[in-house]
Parts: structure tokens; sequence; C-alpha cells
């Protein structure tokens, strides 16, 4: 049972269940609930028109994607990544035996720092996966010149993107594939779920064939293959929430700029968006001056059942399953100090008062 008065760090929005039970009628009628169905391919035809993308291709999670991305284009070499992201970047460079090279992060924009990625670079490299990291777009110019130059593929991992623009188009538009999830925490979502994007048809079409086992036909395969499919329970609530997408937007918008004002003349560092974005809003993330007082802080907040969350922490190039040991000094030191502070669609004027005070009560303590 979920304590009426806990603040997690995200409620997923749910949308009104009449809309749902519409679409799953629609399900019910055709007895047709996965194997692209209509609603999967009616979610589809919506997200090309909504994003203003050339395609998408719906998936069961957005970690999957990253796999498929990395088994077409990573070749089991070398791929140049990010130490600040959540875990699922990481680990799918490993699955699919590939080898992650870590770059350090920019200390601002909280991405890869794109003029470290040169040196990084070897004869093995095939690619770079980088995140876009709290929608925050990474330098998406500077890594495509550096991909020219090397012949590298770039990989996005857009989990958190969803709805984001760089000069007015979408940030999905940009790598040879980018990747998004549609988990339940996600600020798009359809429970889990997740899509790719590949401009490329050249990509798109071994992507395609990759995520329903290799088939082409009942009888023929063009090529090895897993099931990453989106079922139609999945695509129905999908369709159900994205009417609303602009709206829990705005209200996340108004969320943060509480946050910021209320915030304001504490010591703290807040994520810079990077110039010529249009945001979506989809974390809040505070960075301390110490992870003493994140410590402090995060408990105190746990005290009144308040939940932020520390995310991304640890800095990935400190798991146990990488073996040769780097020091990534950025990375380390942020995954330390920051806490992503709740944000939903209807976290209350009130709530974000009170965990504001609590927050800075706290910090006045500490500094007597
Ligand atoms: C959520 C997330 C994923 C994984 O997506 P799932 O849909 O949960 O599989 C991958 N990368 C990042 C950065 C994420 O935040």
């Amino acid at each position: 049972m979920i304590n009426t008065l806990m603040i997690p760090v995200t409620k997923s929005f749910l949308p009104p269940k009449a809309d749902f039970d519409s679409f799953l009628d629609r399900a019910w009628q055709d007895r047709w609930i996965t194997n692209r169905g209509q609603l999967t391919k009616e979610l589809e035809s919506k997200l090309t028109e909504f994003l203003g993308v050339d395609n998408v291709l719906c998936t069961t999670n957005g970690t999957l994607p990253l796999q498929l991305a990395l088994k077409l284009l990573g070749k089991k070499g070398e791929i140049i990544t990010t130490p600040f992201s959540y875990v699922a970047t990481l680990s799918s460079i490993v699955w699919e035996n590939c080898t992650p090279v870590f770059v350090d992060i920019h200390p601002e924009y909280l991405t890869i720092d794109e003029t470290k990625i040169e040196s990084a670079i070897t004869s093995q490299t095939t690619c770079i996966l980088a995140t876009h990291v709290y929608g925050n777009p990474c330098n998406v110019e500077s890594i495509s010149k550096l991909a020219l130059k090397y012949n590298l593929k770039v990989i996005y991992d857009a989990a958190h993107a969803f709805g984001v623009e760089v000069d007015n188009q979408s940030v999905f538009k940009h790598g040879d594939i980018a990747t998004c999830s549609f988990h339940a925490t996600k600020i798009f979502h359809t429970g889990e779920g997740g899509a790719l994007f590949a401009n490329d048809p050249e990509l798109l079409a071994p992507l395609f064939h990759f995520h329903n086992f290799g088939h082409n036909g009942p009888h023929n395969f063009h090529s090895v293959g897993i099931n990453a499919k989106m079922s139609e329970l999945q695509a129905a609530l999908g369709l159900a929430v994205l009417p609303y997408f602009n709206e829990i937007k705005e209200k996340r918008k108004l969320i943060c700029q509480m946050y910021l004002s209320e915030l304001a003349g504490s010591n703290f560092q807040f994520l810079k968006i990077r110039e010529n974005t249009n945001w979506n809003f989809s974390y809040f993330p505070i960075i301390f001056e110490t992870e003493e007082q994140l410590l402090k802080v995060e408990k105190s907040l746990n005290n009144q059942q308040i939940f932020p969350r520390r995310y991304f922490y640890p800095s990935l190039n400190t798991l146990s399953y990488i073996q040769t040991k780097i020091i990534m000094p950025i990375s380390e030191s942020i995954s330390k100090r920051i806490l992503c502070l709740p944000i939903y669609h209807d976290l209350s004027p009130e709530s974000i008062s009170k965990i504001s005070s609590i927050i800075k009560d706290q910090l006045i303590i500490n500094s007597k």
C-alpha cells in the first residue's frame, strides 16, 4: 500500500480509464493483442506525426532497442560512452560483447564531453553511444562531425528525451539510431515500452527484423533476432496517454520554475540546458556542494515521507563488472552529489514549498 502522504520521486500519469478502455475495446474486437496489430501501428503513426520524425519502431522496452542498435553497429568493437547514465546504457554494451570506453562528462550539461572523445578513439572503435541526460541533448553537431571524420556510428540513448527539440526539430533525428524508453517512470509512457528511430531505411530494415526474431514471413529468416515487439496492450496505454503529453509537460514546467524560485539563493548547481533546446522538464536534479550535505538532506526528506532519488548513482565506470578501472573525476564527483527531486504532473505547490523548505533548513543547520 502506498501511503497517500508519501511523495515519491515520480508518479506515472494515468489517463482517464475510459480513454484506455476505448482503445482496449478495439483489441478485444479483433482478438489481436500483440504482433503489431492496429494499435501498435496507430501509435507509431501518431508518434511519427507528433514528433515530426520520418519513422518510429515501437518496442517492448527502452533497453532492447539499445541492444539491437549495438548488435547492428557495434560489431563487438570499442564503444565510446558516458559513465553518467542509467545502467542500461552500459549493460547493453557489455551484453552485446562490445567494450565500453568511458569519456567523462561536461560539468554543467552533464552529457558526454565531446572535446574528450577524439583522444579515446582507437582502430577498434565502432560507435559512440551517448545519453541525452535528463533530456538535455548532447552536443549533437560536434559528435556528428567527429563520427564523420573517423567513420564511426552514433547511437543516442534518448530514454529521457521524449518531446525534446534541438533547433526546433526532434532530438530523435540525431544519430544513426536513437532509442527512447516508455517505462512507467518516464515522461511519456506505455507502462513498459520504448522505441527506436533510424533515419536511414537501410538501418531500419535490419532493426525491424531483429525485433521480431529475424522473421521474413512465417518460414523464412533474414537474420538472427530477438523478441522486442510492443504489445497491443502497451500501445493502447500509449494512445491514451499521448493526447495529454503537452499538458503534462506544461505542468512540469511550472513545477521546475517553482523549485527554481524556492531554492534561489542556495548554493546548488542546477542543470544547465544546452542552447537552442526546447526541453521537456523531465527531471529536476540539484547538485550539492558535498555528498555529506546530500545525505543529510535526503535523510530529513525521507523522515517526512519524501523520497527523492540519487540518479544516476554510482558512476558507471565504478561498477564491479568493469574490468579496466579508470577514474572519471567529473562523473564520479557529480554522481555523489546529485539528487533528483520529486516531479510529476500533479505535484502540488504546497508539496514543492515543503520540500524546498526542508532542504533549505537542513543546509542552514549545516552551515552553523
Ligand atoms: C529508463 C532508461 C533506460 C531503459 O529503459 P527501459 O524502458 O526501462 O528498458 C535506458 N537508458 C536510460 C538513460 C534510462 O533512463
